[in-house]
């Protein structure tokens, strides 16, 4: 499966990342799904509601969960929740351990952020297995 992602979003998802650091960023990602292609045609930035230490979690706002699905499916165009971003500070752009342990949605899209001070923000692109025992690395296409 392929993701593709715009400059325009890409520049959006990067400066989110950096504005938050040393904190862990997140949001959701809308689009498209088809054949295999997964079209992102929307980022919405969320608060990192974490309980836990916000350098090394992230939870993304239930609220704005809810109403980014609300207004999707009122659009009823096809475009939905495809999937949601967050970044590593100092860390891979791969998933983690605890990532994995919260991958309950197999058809999700994760977009990791790698961000780091002096250093431009790279980004992986992944999915959880059906069965959630990894995540399969998906291409990501930036254009
Ligand atoms: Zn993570």
């Amino acid at each position: 499966m392929k993701v593709q992602l715009s400059n325009e979003l890409n520049a959006m998802l990067s400066e989110h990342a950096q504005a938050d650091y040393p904190n862990e960023c997140c949001g959701l990602l809308v689009g498209s799904i088809q054949s295999d292609i997964v079209k992102i045609t929307e980022v919405h930035p969320s608060k990192n509601l974490t309980s836990g230490n916000p350098a090394k979690s992230f939870e993304v706002d239930p609220k704005l969960r809810f109403d980014v699905m609300r207004e999707a499916q009122s659009r009823n165009d096809g475009v939905d929740i495809i999937g949601h971003y967050h970044s590593h500070p100092d860390g891979p752009a791969a998933p983690s351990a605890k990532d994995l342990s919260m991958a309950y949605e197999p058809n999700m899209v994760w977009l990791i952020c790698r961000v780091a001070p002096n250093e431009e923000v790279t980004i992986g692109a992944f999915q959880p297995c059906s069965d959630r025992s990894a995540f399969n690395t998906l291409e990501l296409v930036i254009n």
